[in-house]
């Protein structure tokens, strides 16, 4: 039976290199699901979707076909059959894809997607999102659940954003994730059985190794 790891948090926390590394050292897919919202937010943007109407976004949502690619060494995405990996990590964005990601006919869209890529993995997958383990895949094998001081989260994301100022990329991320967490439809949120790996004070090569030892189990 193919293994499902769930890997959910908040985002600095370090999911998408973990989620990568761990699925390219066990041989297993891959799949970021923030990157599928990220997606449909990115086609609501360019055809001129009003974002601030959750109706109008609802309308919309069965229309993009998302694509993942589930390799863990080139995880790809396209949108309509067009390649939206730069795309779809400009803050416009960025600033945008909570308020999508709120629409329940959206999560309904993709949580299907997420499900069907997930029982067609040959060996396994590990999955990274906000609702993976709670609500996607509840009968994972196993959850994670990482979480960072909101300081380390913001280092690190300027440190990737090159040069941004540290400041207000924190009020972003808290911005972000205030939202993603108070949403009615599956809300960020850490999964009764999950395990909660604090990873403020580790450095990326031991929060891999412990979640590759926690799979091996
Ligand atoms: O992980 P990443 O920061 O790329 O996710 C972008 C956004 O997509 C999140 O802030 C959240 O609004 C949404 N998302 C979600 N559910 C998931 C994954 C991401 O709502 N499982």
């Amino acid at each position: 039976k193919p293994v499902i790891v769930a890997i959910d948090g908040p985002s600095g926390t370090g999911k998408s290199s973990t989620s990568k590394a761990v699925a390219a050292q066990l041989g297993l897919s891959y799949l970021d699901t923030g990157a599928q919202y990220r997606a449909i937010t990115w086609w609501m943007v360019t055809n001129g979707i009003d974002i601030e109407d959750p109706s109008a976004i609802a309308a919309v949502a069965g229309k993009p076909e998302i694509v993942s690619g589930t390799d863990p060494s080139n995880p790809t995405i396209t949108v309509d059959g067009v390649d939206v990996s730069g795309p779809i990590r400009t803050q416009k964005v960025t600033s945008q894809v909570s308020a999508v990601s709120a629409v329940p006919e959206v999560r309904a869209r993709i949580t299907e997607l997420q499900r069907s890529l997930a029982t067609s993995a040959e060996i396994g997958i590990v999955v990274e999102g906000r609702d993976i383990g709670t609500t996607v895949l509840p009968d994972a094998d196993l959850k994670i659940f990482l979480t960072a001081s909101p300081e380390a989260r913001a280092a690190r994301r300027s440190g990737e954003l090159q040069g941004a100022d540290v400041h207000a990329t924190r009020e972003a991320l808290i911005k972000r994730d205030a939202a993603d967490s108070s949403r009615k439809t599956s809300p960020l949120a850490k999964a009764d059985d999950a395990v909660e790996v604090d990873t403020t004070e580790l450095t990326l090569q031991q929060v891999i190794e412990c979640v590759v030892t926690l799979v091996e189990e």
